[in-house]
């Protein structure tokens, strides 16, 4: 059954059968085509590794610098002594060490000290 509406009708009846070279070269590009589609599926399996890689590296560090964020913390002594100091460096320095210690300023200075 022929359908009228359709604007290739025409070219139904005209068209030639493809070549057999015609064949192959269509045959040589869908295998290039694939080949295309192999190495964009390979690479993108890869960034999507790589990212997710890098985040799991993210999340430690975030952890770690949290961590060390708890370890020195803001201390002041009860009495007349104004003076803050890190509780975490006095106890490991057997001295007063002033708050902010030098490893919040560095932190700081990173902006890594969390809210
Ligand atoms: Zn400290």
């Amino acid at each position: 059954m022929s359908d009228f509406s359709d604007p290739d009708f025409e070219d139904g009846w005209t068209r030639q059968p493809p070549t057999d070279s015609t064949m192959t070269a269509l045959s040589r590009e869908i295998e290039t085509l694939r080949a295309v589609c192999r190495s964009n599926k390979q690479a993108y399996i890869g960034a999507v590794k790589d990212a997710m890689a890098a985040d799991e590296r993210a999340k430690q560090a975030e952890a770690t610098l949290n961590a060390v964020c708890e370890l020195h913390q803001q201390y002041r002594f009860a009495g007349d002594d104004t003076t803050d100091y890190c509780a975490h460096c006095n106890q490991i320095s057997g001295g007063w060490i002033p708050w902010p210690c030098p490893t919040t300023r560095l932190l700081d200075q990173h902006g890594q000290t969390p809210a």
